[in-house]
Order: structure tokens, then C-alpha cells, then sequence
């Protein structure tokens, strides 16, 4: 496989891009924006002026869009690439995005003889940079045996998963999100409540990380606010409140009461109204720091 199409160059697409290239395809890429159109040029792809002429001659497309209502009107709406894909090519959209509107690329893939993927990601926007993404694939075996180089050239070998047939990789990405921003939510609370009640927090910092209820986001994630402050506005709290309401559809359409996953998805609601749709994705930890009146830093 050579020629690849590729649309949506923003944080995670503008770097994935990049990386094909470098891998040796062929890239004709394409976005609405401007300036993200322009740096698929800087990282060596061929600019389209179009979605759907990215499309064209190609043998595999990639979409890397904000959510569901992009995803369907890049693939089924005016112009849209699935009429222009070649029989025979194979579409991946590794976006976050609905089983729902997933059906609907499925249904009309199959009409014009497109394999398709779901295949979004995770490792934000630094894993986009490395080329180190997780990769959660739904489709056929062949589907997915087809995309591996395409995923090799973006993610970390180790963590590109086939996990089911078609939407399971959109389940498994939502899910996975969901767990993130529980754990977000509940390092918050421990960790006000902890400094309130007079703990030093590098003490009860350390408690945790070397308790059972330690996790890769004490470790890791929650660092860049204890040490420097932030917050990653690379994944902003627009894109959030999009997982976590797409999280909330999904139980809903298994039939599961989730009243944590609720009341988790409307606290960070809350946040993105008080810091912005472009805060960053850890902004509700910021919720209870201002609710506690404590700015979480170890150097204090
Ligand atoms: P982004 O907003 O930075 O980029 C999306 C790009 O899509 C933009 O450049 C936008 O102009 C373009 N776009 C929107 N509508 C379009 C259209 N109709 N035609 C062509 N281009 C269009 O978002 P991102 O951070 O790159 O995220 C992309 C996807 O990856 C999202 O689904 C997100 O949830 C997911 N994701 C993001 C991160 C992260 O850390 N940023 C991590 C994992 C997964």
C-alpha cells in the first residue's frame, strides 16, 4: 500500500500525518482549517483542495475529525469521500466517535465494496508527536491486517489491538476515556479533601502512589498539574465533554443505568463552563482546587 488519503490535521492528525509520510506513503491530506491545511504541506503530504479529492486513486483513507457529526459529513455528507474512495480501498476513521454514525459508514461502505475500520486512539497529543498512539481497531481480520502498516507508522507496535468486529474499537476508546476522567474527578476530591484536613500533599501524594489504589494517572497524568501547574489544553475540555456524552449514549444504548458515569460526565460539564470549551482536559481537578480555595503543587 502507497497512496494514502488523510483529513483532519489538527493536534493528533497534523502529527499522525507526518508520520505516514515518513513511513514512505504516498499522503494527499486535507482539513476545513487553513492553517492545519497548510502544515500537511510541512510535513511533506500533498494538499487537497477538498475532502473528496483526497480521496480519489487512493487505496486507504484515514479520518482523524473532532466527533460524530464530522466524521458523518466528511464520509456521507455533500462531497463526501465515500462516494470518491476507489472499490476495493479501505477507510479508517481513528477518530472518537458513535457506534451510531459508525452503522451508517458501515452500511454505505458496504454498497460501494469499502472495507472499513474503526480505529481511534490514544496516548494524546505527545503520543501523536512520537508515534507511539494506541491504536483500538474494529472490523474484519483483513480490514485489520490491511491497516497494520498504517498503524505501525503512527503507534506503538505493542499496543495496536484488534478488539472486535465493527464498533468495538469506538466502545473500547470511549470506555477507556471514561475510566480517565472518573479517576480525574476522584484525584480531585482526594486530593482537596487530604490537604483541607492538614495533610502535606507530597505526604499524601506519596501514600497513594505506593498504595493498592495507585494507578497511571496518580503516577503519571496528574503530574502535570501537581509539578507544573497545567492542565493539557491539547485535548480540550470541548473534545471531553464529547467523550463523556458519547459515553453516556453508548450505556444508554446497552440498556446499563450509569449514574457515576452521569454524574462524572456533568462535573466535567461544569468545569468546561467555568474555565472554557479550550481549557485544558484536567480541568476538573482545577474545579477542586478553586472549590477548596488550594492550588495543588508539590514544590508548596
Ligand atoms: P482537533 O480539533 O485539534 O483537530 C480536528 C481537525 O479536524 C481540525 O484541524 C479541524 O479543522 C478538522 N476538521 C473539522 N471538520 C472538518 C471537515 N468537515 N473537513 C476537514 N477537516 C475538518 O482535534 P484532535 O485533538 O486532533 O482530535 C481528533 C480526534 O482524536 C478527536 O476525535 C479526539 O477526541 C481524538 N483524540 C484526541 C486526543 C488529544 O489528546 N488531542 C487524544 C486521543 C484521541
Amino acid at each position: 500500500m502507497r497512496a494514502v488519503g488523510f483529513i483532519g490535521l489538527g493536534n493528533m492528525g497534523g502529527p499522525m500525518c507526518g508520520h505516514l509520510v515518513r513511513a514512505g506513503f504516498d499522503v494527499c491530506a486535507y482539513d476545513i482549517d487553513a492553517t492545519a491545511h497548510a502544515r500537511a504541506r510541512d510535513v511533506g503530504a500533498r494538499a487537497a483542495g477538498s475532502a473528496a479529492e483526497c480521496a480519489r486513486d487512493v487505496e486507504a483513507l484515514i479520518t482523524m475529525l473532532p466527533g460524530p457529526a464530522q466524521v458523518e459529513q466528511v464520509w456521507l455528507g455533500d462531497g463526501g469521500v465515500m462516494d470518491a474512495l476507489p472499490p476495493g480501498s479501505l477507510g479508517v476513521d481513528m477518530s472518537t466517535s458513535s457506534r451510531a454514525v459508525g452503522e451508517l459508514l458501515l452500511d454505505a461502505a458496504r454498497r460501494r465494496g469499502i472495507e472499513l475500520l474503526d480505529a481511534p486512539v490514544a496516548g494524546q497529543s505527545i503520543g501523536a508527536q512520537a508515534g507511539t498512539l494506541a491504536i483500538y481497531a474494529g472490523g474484519s481480520d483483513s480490514a485489520f491486517e490491511r491497516g497494520r502498516p498504517l498503524f505501525e507508522a503512527v503507534g506503538d507496535p505493542e499496543r495496536i489491538l484488534h478488539v472486535g468486529g465493527h464498533g468495538a474499537g469506538y466502545t473500547v476508546k470511549l470506555l477507556l476515556n471514561l475510566t480517565w476522567f472518573i479517576q480525574a474527578v476522584a484525584t480531585g476530591e482526594v486530593l482537596t479533601v487530604g490537604v483541607r484536613a492538614g495533610v502535606q500533599l507530597g505526604k499524601l501524594y506519596e501514600a497513594l502512589v505506593r498504595s493498592p489504589a495507585n494507578s497511571n494517572f496518580l503516577e503519571r497524568d496528574v503530574r502535570m498539574v501537581l509539578d507544573d501547574g497545567a492542565y493539557d489544553e491539547a485535548f480540550p475540555m470541548r473534545l471531553v465533554t464529547k467523550d463523556l456524552g458519547l459515553a453516556v449514549e453508548l450505556a444508554r444504548d446497552v440498556g446499563m443505568p450509569v449514574e457515576l458515569t452521569a454524574l462524572v460526565e456533568q462535573i466535567h460539564r461544569r468545569a468546561r463552563v467555568l474555565y472554557g470549551d479550550d481549557a485544558g482536559e484536567i480541568s476538573a481537578i482545577r474545579l477542586y482546587e478553586d472549590l477548596a480555595g488550594v492550588e495543588l503543587r508539590l514544590t508548596k
